[in-house]
């Protein structure tokens, strides 16, 4: 951990309640965050803000003016840009400390995604499609690697964690259906993606109880939130065989 002194007054208040050994095994991981829309502004900012060693983000889009109303790592001086590089900017400033890679694609299961994927301690799902979200999901399985996942539309959203063992997207979505654009209230994605970096944080500490095997559902209509028994499913495509 760069300079002790001030990691400890940067982070005092959760050293105060997790540890200096949680703090330490945070500042020695890598997070790999894919997609910098809604979801993985808020999943990165409070990575960044909680002393992650190492955040990876892989997107391959540039800034819209229609992105604005969620997109909160991306600001008006930004329409243009490529979301890393607007990303990486804000995220160097507010803690200099961690470590960021770049890497502009858009994902697919390659070589070089395989590679990050097992670098990563965890893998955080922010994407907005679900064509990308059951690949990643598929070689999150295949490496045994923990995946913290999210989606949004309108005023709801679901969260989970699928780890070895646990039920994965395909058994809990059995025939999911994009609509894109999809309609997004400002904060829903702000929501769900601070509670994607609390449940990374968790699986990294050892603090608290991820939701690995559980569903969470969340309807900004009522302010309420649901967690459900997920189940695995006999014969999944992705985790059947395990
Ligand atoms: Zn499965």
């Amino acid at each position: 951990m760069r300079g002790l002194s001030d990691a400890l007054q940067r982070y005092a208040r959760q050293i105060s309640l997790w540890g200096l050994e949680s703090q330490e095994k945070l500042a020695s991981s890598t997070v790999l965050v894919v997609g910098l829309g809604g979801l993985g502004s808020a999943v990165a900012l409070y990575l960044a803000a909680a002393g992650v060693g190492k955040l990876v983000l892989v997107d391959s889009d540039s800034v819209s003016l229609s992105d604005l109303n969620r997109q909160v790592l991306h600001w008006t001086r930004d329409i243009g840009r490529m979301k890393v590089d607007s990303a990486v900017e804000k995220l160097r400033e507010l803690n200099p400390g961690v470590e960021i890679e770049r890497v502009k694609a858009s994902f697919k299961p390659t070589p070089k995604m395989r590679e990050l994927v097992r670098a990563a301690t965890v893998v955080v799902d922010c994407l907005d499609n679900w064509k990308s979200r059951l690949a990643l999901n598929d070689l999150c399985v295949k490496l045994g690697k923990p995946l913290v996942h999210a989606a949004v539309e309108g005023m709801q959203g679901h969260l989970t964690v699928v780890a070895p063992g646990a039920p994965c997207l395909r058994c809990i979505f059995k025939n999911p259906l994009d609509r894109a654009p999809a309609p997004v209230i400002a904060p829903v994605p702000g929501i769900l993606g601070a509670a994607e970096a609390l449940e990374t944080l968790k699986l990294i500490t050892g603090y608290g109880k991820p939701l690995t095997g559980k569903l969470l559902v969340y309807d900004g209509f009522s302010n309420t939130v649901e967690v459900f028994e997920a189940e695995r499913r006999p014969g999944c495509p992705a985790c059947g065989r395990r």
